[in-house]
């Protein structure tokens, strides 16, 4: 492993790392060298994924939570503390969407999508974000999508969610960049994850469509994140802070 790129010695949190995209990049930056808490809230899930991760000798906590939840939120953090001594890099990765025309979206799915992909996303990073400042350092990596900057049909609340990770993401590195901590985002289009094949099921050609506005022909697969986590989690990326990295096979430069 180069040097650069080495997280050996480091801890992290991936939240909603059950699953799709977090438990790739789970799994990438344990590889890398990291020993790992694992939340979400399906605790089967995490305990499959723990054991996967302690076979090539890194040391995964697992800790159920809800990232709408501050109190499960700090329960993550005061266990990570306790098992790893600090928090050097978060994984702000547990988001869901609902589809559904703008004119009929339910206050109740708008609420819940702005909780988990919004709020879930400022706690964790505030609770993790005031550990890192107390220790002199840190990295936070915010997922968000190509639907921060393009929108999606019937994605009002997600679309809206995401642009604001965008923000979050942007807001921190500034305020604490005087602290060491860096905070950067990764913009994914699609990827096939559980979230995507709920769509895929119930869209017809929907697979066929996303090749065809992808210029890269195809859908994204989740270890093809793992390089920007690692990188933006590593020394390599000692002086960038508050950039959204885009992993889209070209989805947001295409135009006509
Ligand atoms: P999945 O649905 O496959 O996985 C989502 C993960 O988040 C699960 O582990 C789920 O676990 C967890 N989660 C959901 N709600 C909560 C909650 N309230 N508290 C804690 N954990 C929660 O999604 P993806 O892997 O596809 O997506 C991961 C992230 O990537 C999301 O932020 C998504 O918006 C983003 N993204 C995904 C894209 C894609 O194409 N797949 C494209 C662009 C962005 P559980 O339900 O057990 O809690």
């Amino acid at each position: 492993m180069n040097a650069l790129f080495d997280l050996r010695g480091k801890s992290a949190i991936v939240t909603g790392a059950g699953r799709g995209i977090g438990r790739s990049i789970a799994i990438g930056i344990a590889q890398a060298g990291a020993d790992v808490t694992l939340c979400s809230r399906t605790e089967t899930e995490l305990a499959s994924l723990a054991a996967e991760i302690e076979r090539f000798g890194r040391r995964a906590l697992v800790v159920p939570c809800d990232v709408t939840k501050a109190e499960e939120v700090q329960h993550v953090i005061d266990m990570t503390k306790n098992e790893f001594g600090r928090i050097d890099i978060l994984i702000n990765n547990a988001g869901i969407t609902k589809k559904t025309p703008a004119e009929d979206y339910e206050l109740e799915d708008w609420n819940r999508i702005i909780a988990v992909n919004l709020t879930g996303v400022f706690l964790f990073a505030q609770y993790a974000g005031r550990e890192m400042i107390k220790q002199g350092g840190g990295r936070i990596i915010n997922i968000s999508s190509v639907a921060s900057q393009t929108a999606v049909t019937g994605s009002v609340a997600y679309c809206a969610s995401k642009g604001g990770v965008n923000m979050i993401t942007k807001v921190l590195a500034v305020e604490w960049a005087k602290y060491g901590v860096q905070v950067n985002g990764i913009a994914p289009s699609y990827f096939e994850t559980p979230l995507v094949k709920q769509i895929k099921d119930t869209r017809e050609g929907f697979a066929e469509q996303i090749a065809a506005r992808t210029p890269l022909g195809r859908m994204g697969h989740p270890d093809e994140l793992v390089g920007a986590a690692v990188f933006l989690a590593s020394d390599a990326s000692s002086y960038i802070s508050g950039e959204t990295i885009f992993v889209d096979g070209g989805w947001v430069a295409v135009g006509l």
